[in-house]
């Protein structure tokens, strides 16, 4: 089965993947005078940056999400298929996809990364990952039923259990949701639920490293320990989780934590494919570039972001951080080089294709309400100043003006009275509290 895509003549682009990277790309191709297909398994864009504050009942997961369809109206050279793509075959330049055939002059890999559970199948089994909006929508499900079973429990062990949230990883998405269930367990848990005695819910940050956001400076991990800390959270250093079954959380030390909800934030590896020739893997399955972006060993091929790595850039021997703006920066570095191609091809002449050279920005994390930590440049600051820095950035971050909107009244309103209003506990009718 073909695509059921009119070729019109016309060279063709096709994208995987519609988030930080492919969306960037679709804009930057704007008037380039080619086809361009995008492919995402979701008819929606999402913005990963907030999905914490979705699984803390923070944000609505419809304000962190935008549809792909709305987006591309009235661009007719663009074409948008929901579909999943498995395997590509690049000597024939056709990629088999979840709806058929779909064959492409230049193709862009930007299909991001998925949460890396180490090839243990028993923790993926019982952990939850927070790497999507459905990921936000299905923690904020199981903490507030945790919440109403802790209600209605009489044995002490396993109320215990259900208080207990154990957050996996001390990066940026750890040290966000910890925080944010800190602020819940201060200022929601009371008044929602009168009768529960707190002081016996617990959040528990593992980590497997000595310090908290180890890619950023040591006083800004010192700093947000220091606040998570003082807000209630028990920061666990150095300790590596072994396994987790029946409820139970164990550590490598021989030691464990009872609890009821194991949020995962510990890794992620590279999205993948088939293709043929195969391409070179690097670290956590990334694929690998040169420095052009262009996917090594396959023509016309190039990839983006999370997804991919890239070889001989001498100042990132390690490759780039999986972060919102090396993926955008190197969408636009692959429009240009997409765009000089065509150029050239219509005027006859040779050209190089662009050189990506990351722009560092600058890393933030935000902590809890009035703290956070950032770098930019070598400024390292923390505090009101980093928190509001950090709520102007994503605010401007997030697609559409309705999005921003009711993201700045939910923020305000909850800044001022402590009183989100979004724990809703939507779940399917077969499935018991
Ligand atoms: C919880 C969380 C918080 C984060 N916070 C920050 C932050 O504060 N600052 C920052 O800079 N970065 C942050 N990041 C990282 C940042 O979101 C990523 O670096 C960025 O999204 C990478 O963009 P991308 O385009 O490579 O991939 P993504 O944005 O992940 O997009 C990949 C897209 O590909 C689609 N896709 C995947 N596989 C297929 C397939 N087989 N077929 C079709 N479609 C497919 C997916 O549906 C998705 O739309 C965060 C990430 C997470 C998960």
């Amino acid at each position: 089965m073909k695509a059921n895509i009119k070729h019109r003549g016309k060279t063709r682009i096709v994208v995987i993947g519609g988030g930080l990277g492919g969306l960037r790309l679709m804009k930057a191709l704007k008037g380039c005078g080619m086809q361009v297909v995008l492919v995402d398994r979701n008819n929606y864009h999402q913005f990963p940056p907030l999905i914490y504050q979705v699984a803390s009942a923070g944000l609505e997961p419809s304000s962190i999400s935008f549809p792909f369809r709305k987006m591309l109206q009235g661009r007719e050279e663009v074409f948008f298929r929901m579909g999943e793509v498995k395997s590509i075959d690049a000597n024939e330049k056709v990629l088999q996809t979840s709806f058929g055939k779909l064959y492409y002059d230049y193709l862009v890999i930007a299909a991001g990364a998925t949460t890396n559970f180490f090839g243990n199948e028993r923790m993926a089994r019982n952990v939850l990952p927070m790497k999507t909006v459905l990921d936000g929508m299905n923690l904020r499900n199981t903490i507030l039923s945790n919440l109403e079973r802790a209600e209605v429990e009489t044995d002490e062990e396993t109320l215990r259990a259900l208080l207990t949230v154990a957050v996996v990883g001390g990066g940026p998405s750890g040290v966000e949701i910890a925080g944010a269930l800190a602020e819940m367990k201060r200022t929601i848990v009371p008044r929602d639920y009168p009768d529960m005695d707190t002081a016996k819910m617990r959040i528990v940050l593992v980590n497997s490293d000595a310090r908290l956001l180890k890619s950023m400076d040591e006083a800004s991990s010192r700093r947000a320990e220091r606040d998570l800390t003082e807000m209630g959270v028990e920061v666990m250093p150095g300790a590596r989780v072994a396994d987790c079954r029946d409820g139970v959380l164990y550590m490598e030390d021989g030691s464990t934590l009872a609890t009821r909800t194991v949020i995962w934030v510990a890794g992620i590896r590279a999205n993948r494919f088939m293709s043929t020739p195969e391409m070179t893997l690097g670290a956590g399955g990334r694929i690998v570039t040169d420095t052009c972006l262009r996917v090594k060993g396959l023509n016309d091929v190039f990839a983006i972001g999370d997804v991919s790595i890239v070889d001989g850039d001498k100042d990132y021997p390690h490759g780039h951080p999986q972060l919102a703006q090396v993926a955008m920066q190197q969408a636009d570095c692959v429009a240009k080089t997409i765009k000089r191609r065509k150029s050239s091809e219509q005027r006859g002449g040779n050209v190089s294709d662009q050189v990506f050279r990351y722009r560092d920005l600058g890393t933030m994390a935000t902590i809890g309400r009035k703290k956070a930590v950032a770098e930019i440049a070598r400024l390292k600051f923390g505090g009101i100043t980093a928190w509001l820095l950090w709520l102007v950035v994503h605010l401007r971050s997030l697609l559409g003006v309705r999005n921003k909107i009711v993201v700045l009244i939910n923020w305000m309103w909850n800044y001022f009275n402590y009183r989100s209003s979004l724990r809703l506990i939507f779940r399917n009718e077969d499935k018991t509290v």
